[in-house]
């Protein structure tokens, strides 16, 4: 047999420990500053820091594994960017307008609610955009809107002029329905 180099194997072998050991620690004490990192970009919660930290610490690759699988699967910034996110659509959501009799979505240029037929806005008489019935005046085309024609009938009517409404009236009851009868017929 030759003689093992460097003196006995026993010396070899506490030469290779020794390597191996400072090579642990390295690896040990990065871990450490690298959860420290890690957790600090997860939480604010100190005790939540300390205890991953005391986890890598006292069980180095296994004590690293544990602390992976239980960290916090979003980090701070990713949270803010999703929250960020989030709001963006919750306010797309709010920008589109809402029916206000059936809460069914309606455009923003929609004259009625194409669900339940209730009047959201009036065509300009000069543009024909839509407008909103609070406004006086188009703001495309600077028309004022026509007066609101809604006082006259009832003053008409206040006036006793009853021959004339009822004869509208009749009108209107002779009309509606033939006109309600004929779409069945064709
Ligand atoms: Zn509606
Ligand atoms: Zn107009």
């Amino acid at each position: 047999m030759f003689d093992w180099p460097g003196g006995t194997w026993q010396d070899t072998l506490r030469l290779v420990l020794a390597v191996l050991s400072i090579y642990g620690a390295i690896i040990w004490v990065s871990l450490i500053f690298w959860v420290f990192r890690d957790i600090r970009q997860r939480t604010r919660d100190p005790v939540m820091q300390l205890v991953s930290v005391l986890l890598v610490l006292a069980g180095f690759l296994p004590g690293h594994c544990v602390y992976l699988i239980l960290r916090p699967r979003q980090t701070l910034t990713e949270l803010y960017e999703r929250s960020l996110e989030e709001e963006a659509i919750l306010q797309d959501l709010d920008d589109q307008k809402a029916c206000p009799a059936c809460r069914r979505r309606v455009r923003e240029d929609f004259l009625i609610c194409p669900s339940c037929l209730t009047n959201l806005k009036e065509p300009c008489i000069g543009c024909g955009k839509p407008l909103d019935y609070g406004w006086i005046s188009c703001p495309y085309c600077a028309r004022e809107k026509a007066p609101v024609a809604i006082p006259e009938p009832a003053a008409s009517h206040l006036e006793g002029d009853q021959a004339t409404s009822g004869h509208e009236l009749g009108g209107l009851v002779r009309r509606s329905p033939s006109l309600e009868r004929r779409p069945p017929e064709s």
